[in-house]
């Protein structure tokens, strides 16, 4: 079995090699060739999650679980606020392969399957992007959607201000003029992110104009919302998939107020294999709903494994 120790995986996984694993883990998804098992997540109290995101890839012959979570009080300490391993089976035998960790893989996983969604479906000319929310995984999804449109300036809103001049500090790193906005100036964006931990839509629909996409991908969990679900009536609603977008994702309320059918929601990987068309009209609102699938997760970690092989890093155990 082998060992891919956290402080690897920076200088194994590129965003680019993400990206990449993650576009064709969703492209499997949508051919059925790759399953989601079903979720496992458990409130611990006082703002803890805890779960187990696992599945079943068989053209790419990967089996495993994310076993993670989200402790709030971690930053205070020094330490990311998402924690997470990787496990990783020989599909053929059950035996365990490999145990990678998690934690830059799944903020480079999030950040790509945003930054794929941007690619597929935002306005070619976007020049303009929205940002709500300024936490660690901000950053990511910031440089991420930056590489696959040429934005010309970004606009942030937060509901904790004082978290807004780290963000700026990455959009400057990347060349681009930076302003903190109220939402309703949120109508100059043309690709807006959402990456909250809010409980309550702060993004409503008169804070999006006609033809913007916006990837929401805080809502991973039952009772998070990010945006109005009058919104998701509006736009064109895609997702990673449609059975954790219902019932963990940003849908999950606009389905529960009736204002869309579970049958509207379009899996992006339909998009990627050339099933869907994706964004029909300029003036279109197309929405990723990226709730997280654990096949993500495998994808870019047994990317890391395969690069650790190939550098030589991997820890190998008798077990
Ligand atoms: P973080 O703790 O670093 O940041 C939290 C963010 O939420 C900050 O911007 C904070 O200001 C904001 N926030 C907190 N309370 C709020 C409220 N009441 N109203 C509005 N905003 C509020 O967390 P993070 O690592 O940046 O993650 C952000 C969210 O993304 C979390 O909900 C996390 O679970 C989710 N997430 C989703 C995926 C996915 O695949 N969809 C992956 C990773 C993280």
């Amino acid at each position: 079995m082998l060992i891919v120790p956290e402080s690897e995986i920076a200088a194994l996984v590129s965003p680019e090699a993400a990206f990449a694993a993650v576009e064709e883990v969703f492209a499997a998804m949508a051919r059925g060739e790759a399953v989601n098992f079903p979720v496992i997540r458990e409130a611990l109290g006082e703002g803890r999650q805890y779960g187990f995101k696992s599945g079943l890839d068989r053209k790419g012959a990967v089996m495993g679980v994310k076993s993670g979570g989200y402790f709030p009080g971690n930053a205070g300490r020094g330490m990311p606020n998402h924690q997470s391993t990787v496990f990783l089976f020989d599909p053929e035998s059950g035996r365990p392969t490999a145990v990678v960790g998690g934690n830059l893989l799944t903020a480079l996983r999030t950040a790509a399957a945003a930054a794929i969604s941007v690619d597929r479906l935002a306005r070619k000319d976007a020049k303009v992007l929205g940002m709500v929310g300024a936490g660690h995984q901000a950053q990511f999804q910031l440089r991420a959607a930056a590489r696959v449109r040429d934005f010309e300036r970004v606009i942030a809103w937060n509901y904790h201000p004082e978290m807004l001049p780290k963000l700026g500090a990455v959009a400057a790193e990347l060349g681009l003029p930076f302003e903190a906005v109220p939402l309703e100036r949120m109508t100059e964006a043309e690709v807006i992110v959402t990456v909250t931990s809010s409980p309550a839509a702060s993004l409503m629909a008169a804070h999006v104009a006609p033809g913007t996409h916006l990837a929401c991908m805080g809502t991973d969990t039952k009772g998070k919302q990010e945006v109005e679900p009058a919104l998701l009536a509006r736009a064109r609603v895609f997702t990673d998939e449609v059975a954790q977008s219902v019932t963990i994702g940003e849908a999950q309320h606009a389905i529960a107020e009736g204002l869309i059918a579970e049958a509207d929601i379009v899996e992006i990987g339909r998009v990627i294999n050339g099933d869907h068309p994706g964004r029909t009209s300029e003036d279109e609102i197309t929405l990723f709903d990226g709730t997280g699938v654990g096949l993500q997760d495998l994808a870019v970690a047994s990317a890391a494994v395969d690069l650790a092989v190939k550098k030589g890093v991997a820890v190998e155990v008798d077990f």
